[in-house]
C-alpha cells in the first residue's frame, strides 16, 4: 500500500488575462526583441491541438485540473506562474502583475487548500519591489517562496542590483525556484535554428548558466542560508560537479578572470547544499537515481511540469523506482514539505 502522498513541485498556471498580454506583446515587438518568448508563446498560443490543450489546462484551477491531478494520483500541486512570468515586462507593469496574480493564485489555494499550494511571481526588473513583493506574498498570503524564471531581459540575478532579492529569500526563510525561460537574446540565435531553444535543451543550458552564475559570483558566501530549487534534475548540473570545481580551483589558482574570484567553499558544496532539484520532465530511472547518489535522497524533489508534460503513466516510473519505501515518501512527498514548509 501507498504510504506516501505524491506532492507535485513545479506544476504552471496563468490566468487567461496574463495570456492575453502575452499575446498583445508577440503582436507588438519584434521577433529580435526576445525571439525565445516569440518561439515559445507564438507556439503555445497558436491553434496546434497541443497549444489550445495547454492554454486551456493552464488556465483551470477548477475541476479539469483536479481530474487530472487525480487521475494520476497527484494529491498536492505547488503552483508557479507560468515562464516567463511577469519577467517580460517593463518594470511598473510587473510589479503590478506580480500583485495581481498573486493575489488570484491565493484566492485558488483558499478554494482548495489540500490540493494547492504557490510560489510567488516576483518582477526582478523592479529588486527593491520584488523583495517587497516577496514578503507580502509569503506573510499575507501564505505563498511559499518565489519562482524567477530565469534570464530577466537578458539579465541574471548575480548582478548585485537583485541581491536584496536574496536577502529577503534568506530572511523569510524561503527557498528561490529558478525555471528555465528561453536563452536570453544574446545567446539563443544558433539554438533556434535548430529548434532547440526549449525545453528539449536551450531551457537546461540557459537556467544551468544563471545557476552557476549565481554561485561563481559568490551569493552563497553572502547568504549561507539561501535555498535554491531547480527543476529538471538541476539541469544538467548535477553530471558536471567534478569538473566545475576542477576547472574553478585552477581557473582561480591562474587568476584568468576578473568575474571568478575565489569562494569559500568549492562550487560542488553549494549545490550540494544550497540547492535542491526536481524531477520534472525527467522521470528516468538511471538520471534520478544518478542525481539521488550524488546529492543525496534529501535534495531530490518530485514534479510532473503538468500541463506541458501531463503523461498520467510516467508516475509510474516513480513509483517502481528502486528504492526503499522511505526513500521514496522523501521524494514524493517529505523533501518537498521541508523544503517549502507545507
Ligand atoms: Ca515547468
Amino acid at each position: 500500500m501507498q504510504s506516501h502522498l505524491r506532492i507535485a513541485t513545479e506544476e504552471a498556471w496563468a490566468p487567461r488575462h496574463l495570456l492575453e498580454r502575452y499575446r498583445k506583446l508577440l503582436q507588438s515587438t519584434p521577433a529580435a526583441w526576445d525571439p525565445g518568448f516569440h518561439s515559445l508563446w507564438g507556439h503555445f498560443l497558436g491553434t496546434t491541438p497541443r497549444a489550445t490543450a495547454l492554454a486551456a489546462r493552464i488556465q483551470d484551477l477548477g475541476e479539469g485540473r483536479l481530474r487530472d491531478m487525480d487521475a494520476s494520483g497527484i494529491a498536492r500541486q505547488l503552483l508557479l506562474l507560468t515562464a516567463p512570468g511577469v519577467q517580460v515586462f517593463d518594470a511598473p507593469t510587473g510589479s503590478a502583475l506580480a500583485r495581481e496574480t498573486n493575489d488570484e493564485l491565493a484566492q485558488h489555494i483558499a478554494r482548495h487548500p489540500t490540493r494547492y499550494s504557490g510560489l510567488a511571481a516576483i518582477a526582478p526588473q523592479d529588486p527593491r519591489g520584488a523583495a517587497q513583493e516577496l514578503e507580502r506574498a509569503v506573510k499575507t498570503l501564505g505563498l511559499k517562496g518565489a519562482v524567477v524564471n530565469s534570464h530577466t531581459q537578458g539579465e541574471y540575478l548575480d548582478a548585485p542590483k537583485y541581491w536584496e532579492i536574496f536577502e529577503a529569500a534568506q530572511s523569510l526563510d524561503v527557498p528561490l525556484y529558478i525555471h528555465p525561460n528561453t536563452p536570453s537574446p544574446a545567446m539563443i540565435q544558433p539554438f533556434l535554428t535548430r529548434g532547440l531553444e526549449g525545453a528539449v535543451y536551450g531551457f537546461a543550458v540557459e537556467t544551468g548558466l544563471h545557476m552557476m552564475r549565481i554561485v561563481f559570483a559568490g551569493v552563497f558566501d553572502r547568504f549561507p542560508r539561501l535555498r535554491v530549487v531547480l527543476g529538471h534534475l538541476g539541469e544538467g548540473l548535477p553530471f558536471w560537479l567534478f569538473r566545475l570545481d576542477f576547472m574553478h580551483r585552477s581557473s582561480v589558482a591562474s587568476k584568468r578572470y576578473p568575474g571568478m574570484q575565489p569562494l569559500q567553499r568549492k562550487p560542488s558544496e553549494y549545490l550540494k547544499d544550497n540547492v535542491w532539484v526536481t524531477t520534472s520532465g525527467m522521470q528516468w530511472e538511471p538520471a534520478i537515481r544518478y542525481s539521488q547518489s550524488v546529492l543525496g535522497m534529501d535534495r531530490v524533489m518530485y514534479a510532473m511540469d503538468y500541463p506541458y508534460q501531463f503523461v498520467a503513466e510516467e508516475v509510474k516510473v516513480t513509483d517502481e523506482l528502486p528504492i526503499s519505501d522511505a526513500d521514496k515518501k522523501l521524494l514524493y512527498q517529505t523533501n518537498a514539505e521541508r523544503v517549502f514548509r507545507l
